[in-house]
């Protein structure tokens, strides 16, 4: 165990079994995978106001990734972690290794089925197994009583919601806005890789959605014409589109009327950088 002054670095389950045996009343976690933004601390912010605890994970979960250079070529700085850690004055860190998680001989799989395969799901097979194992493990080594994601995930968010309501985890969990860059872009670690040129561009995709719901506030329902409408700001930049979609915000399906409410989600790789965004129409 370390003791990084202001909060606590425990990088063993039987560290944080230990700890959290001794500590009672509400606890609020938020699992990341490390490169912290103001994103990841507004997550922060907002459980240390309604908790009595917080805890913060960094793993980088080999299991979420498709091929191992993507695994290895997601950013990694951890001194700069800490440093945004006691200034957001948590609690614990977690700070596991690979082997910590997946001993020799791990073989379980916690799989929402049906919502993985959807969106993210189709163009990354496993991504949402990787995910689900992942959290129902950190649920059950930290047990917190709230956990805290981001919006900037959508999908995830979906999932872990439906994972919680389908095995009865006592977690509450919660879901914070997606925090934006000046030109809108979203936070996201992997904004790193992002050339000064491609960040520009990359303000096309927040730009395309705040069109979709403008058009949907003028009474437009076809999401073919609110899709193609997107297409044309980001035909614009070099982004290649990965995926658009309108979709049903529970089921994920693809929508081919909006009635009262979509979710609008998209996938743009600029050079190698795939990012994501979306957001919700609703009247
Ligand atoms: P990550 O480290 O990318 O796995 O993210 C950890 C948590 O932070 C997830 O719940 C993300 O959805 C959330 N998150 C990432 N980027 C943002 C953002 N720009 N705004 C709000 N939450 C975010």
């Amino acid at each position: 165990m370390a003791d990084h002054k202001d909060f606590l670095i425990l990088k063993t389950v039987a560290e944080v079994r230990e700890w959290r045996n001794n500590v009672q009343g509400s606890l609020g976690f938020i699992p990341t995978m490390g490169y912290l933004h103001v994103g990841h601390v507004s997550l922060i912010n907002r459980a240390r106001e309604e908790n009595d605890y917080v805890v913060v994970s960094i793993f980088v979960n080999p299991k979420q990734f498709g091929p191992k250079k993507d695994f290895n070529k997601y950013p990694r700085d951890v001194t700069h972690d800490l440093h945004v850690l006691k200034d957001a004055k948590v609690d614990v860190l977690f700070l596991p290794d690979v082997d910590e998680m997946y001993p020799e001989g791990f073989e379980t799989k916690v799989s929402v089925t049906q919502l993985s395969k959807k969106l993210e799901g189709a163009k990354r097979p496993g991504h949402f197994d990787g995910v689900t194992t992942v959290i129902s493990k950190l649920f059950n080594i930290i047990q917190p009583t709230s956990a805290y994601f981001g919006q900037k995930d959508a999908q995830q968010v979906i999932i872990i919601k439906k994972m919680v309501f389908d095995l009865q985890f006592p977690v509450h969990i919660n879901v914070g806005d997606t925090i934006r860059g000046e030109n809108g872009l979203a936070l996201s670690s992997r904004n790193v890789h992002l050339q000064q040129k491609e960040k520009e561009e990359a303000a096309t995709l927040s730009e395309s959605l705040l069109l979709a719901q403008k058009l949907f506030q003028q009474g437009e329902r076809n999401p073919e014409t609110i899709k193609n409408a997107m297409k044309q700001i980001i035909k614009k930049t070099t982004g290649l589109i990965d995926y658009i979609s309108i979709a049903n915000p529970r089921t994920l399906d693809e929508l081919i009327l909006i009635d009262k409410e979509a979710l609008v989600s998209l996938a743009v790789y600029f050079g190698k950088t795939r990012l994501i965004d979306n957001c919700l129409l609703n009247l």
